[in-house]
């Protein structure tokens, strides 16, 4: 699978269409492997490492509640879900109502994919990147400005004030197009 292939891998849904479900079977045969290799030791480690390094102190979530929020939204990668069983989890814990826990679960399943891309790309001998943001109306300047820039995996970035790579920022749809030597 090409390093982009599970980017733009369409999210499956129990709801979509018997024709949808059945163009989406690829997909789920690369969501065991992806399964696997997500769940293989090192991999776990860097991911954890790097899934760490977000706060949680807005949300007031607690050590218990912050680890099955990023287990969640590991898993989102290779179920294919869509990121509402995060969002329903959050609300369950009486801390965020739905439009907060509705955005925090967006933000976390894109976490996932980036750190999903910085972590295979790493391996592949890429030390860094090419912020790629979109150009309508929904994206914060700070991030259209970010549009083009190449960025080292060693450090993020900071955009008004908090340290991130490419979507790995509240509500974030900006991603990273890995560069390799
Ligand atoms: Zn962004």
């Amino acid at each position: 699978m090409s390093i982009f292939g599970f980017l733009f891998r369409t999210a499956t849904s129990k709801n979509n269409s018997p024709a949808e479900r059945k163009a989406a079977k690829p997909a789920q045969t690369m969501g065991s492997e992806l399964k696997r290799e997500m769940n293989e030791r090192e991999f776990s480690i860097r991911y954890k490492e790097l899934v760490s390094k977000f706060s949680y102190e807005n949300y007031d979530l607690n050590k218990e509640e912050i680890e099955k929020l990023h287990s969640l939204a590991k898993q989102s990668r290779w179920t294919g879900e869509r990121s509402s069983y995060i969002a329903k989890f959050l609300m369950e814990t009486g801390k965020l109502d739905k439009e907060d826990a509705e955005l925090l679960a967006r933000t976390e399943a894109s976490r996932a994919g980036s750190i999903l891309t910085q972590i295979r790309s790493e391996r592949a001998g890429s030390t860094g990147y090419v912020w790629r943001s979109h150009k309508d109306a929904r994206t914060r300047a700070s991030h259209k400005a970010m549009n083009g820039k190449f960025i080292r995996w060693d450090s993020p970035p900071t955009i008004d004030g908090v340290i991130g790579h490419a979507g790995t920022h509240l509500g974030c749809r900006c991603f990273a197009m890995p560069k390799f030597p």
